[in-house]
């Protein structure tokens, strides 16, 4: 038999990549999405959650029936409560209350216990969903906290696995890999095993406009008058996580709501990719790169699109969602409207 595996695990990585061409026409480079959503469980936190788990494994902390907790704003958790299942491990999940009421429904439907927190407080007040993941650690027996935004297996994941794959998909003539961080540990793995290959690639973050990471690439200061809520999931922090090698990344490029909003549907439309919101986010922060840098055609950019629309459909794909931001009613059938401005 071929390509037929034991379980569901065994889809995990080796995700395509394909070429964009035409959301980056403008651009004179070549360049490739490296698709995420085709991981078993739609995005790329399948990589981390089923490497820190068998991490554990191997050091003896799991047996059957063991609990997993981890705080996740839905992808980790996705990831997490499907690697549990087939490993017979119990999931405890504590999740922003921005998270969409659909995602917590998926996130029970694949067996997780989910405690829903405030978004809007701070990452050490008791309520947050970090504190309360440490409270439940502590609190239930036999249980492991993956902690993913401190733990560098999150950084392994993506160094044994992501970085290797682009390299070799690629063929070695990578010169550009832009991620969306919201751990860090996509950019810091990949950047780790792409830059040993060839330092001279450059890696760029892709940050939140209300998020304090680039600031703190920039100055080594956190500047917590920048952080302000917004609506991009999964992308840029209120703290400094640990899973960030800020010294393995050139530069990071800000992006706002709006236009990756607009990007993330335009993406829909001209390249027939449902992507989530980070794709959109990606996508914009290289068109805002793409003013200031000179690219040519020798380059190859590749941008990691990190999960998939479906999660997103009553939030970035609805156009009354859209609307009631303030976003421009026809910007979804007129991008060249929208972008003219
Ligand atoms: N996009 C989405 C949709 C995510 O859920 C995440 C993870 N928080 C990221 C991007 C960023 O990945 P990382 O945590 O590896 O930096």
């Amino acid at each position: 038999m071929t390509n037929v595996h034991e379980n569901i695990l065994g889809l995990i990585g080796n995700t395509p990549m394909v070429r964009l061409n035409r959301v980056t026409s403008n651009i004179p480079a070549n360049v490739f999405a490296k698709l995420e959503s085709s991981n078993p469980g739609h995005s790329t936190k399948d990589r981390i959650a089923l490497h820190i788990i068998e991490a554990a494994e191997k050091k003896g902390l799991l047996k059957s029936g063991s609990t997993i907790i981890e705080t996740t704003s839905g992808n980790t958790g996705f990831s997490i409560a499907m690697v549990s299942i087939i490993k017979g491990y119990k999931c405890v999940l504590s999740v922003s209350d921005k998270t969409k009421p659909e995602k917590i429904a998926y996130l029970k439907a694949l067996g997780a216990t989910v405690y829903v927190c405030p978004a809007n407080v701070a990452a050490d007040d008791p309520r947050s969903y970090y504190e309360v993941a440490k409270r439940l650690a502590t609190e239930i027996p036999n249980s492991i906290y993956i902690n993913q935004y401190f733990n560098e297996l999150n950084i392994d994941a993506h160094y044994q696995t992501t970085g290797p794959e682009i390299w070799e998909q690629t063929d070695g003539k990578i010169t550009h890999l832009f991620a969306c961080t919201g751990t860090g540990g996509t950019l810091s793995g990949s950047s780790k095993f792409l830059k040993e290959k060839n330092p001279d690639i450059k890696i760029i973050g892709v940050d939140a406009d209300g998020s304090v990471l680039k600031t703190f690439h920039e100055t080594g200061k956190l500047d917590k008058s920048e952080i302000h809520s917004y609506q991009i999931e999964g992308l840029g922090k209120n703290l400094i996580p640990g899973a960030l090698l800020f010294d393995r990344i050139d530069e990071f490029v800000r992006v706002n709501d709006e236009t990756s909003a607009y990007r993330t549907r335009e993406i829909a439309l001209k390249e027939a990719i449902m992507g989530g919101y980070t794709t959109g986010a990606v996508v914009q922060a290289l068109l805002q790169y793409a003013q200031n840098h000179s690219l040519t055609d020798k380059d190859v950019i590749v941008l990691i699109f990190p999960d998939h629309g479906s999660r997103y459909i009553s939030k970035v794909y609805s156009d009354d969602w859209m609307a009631q931001q303030g976003f421009s009613n026809n910007c979804v059938h007129n991008y060249e409207e929208v972008f003219k401005t």
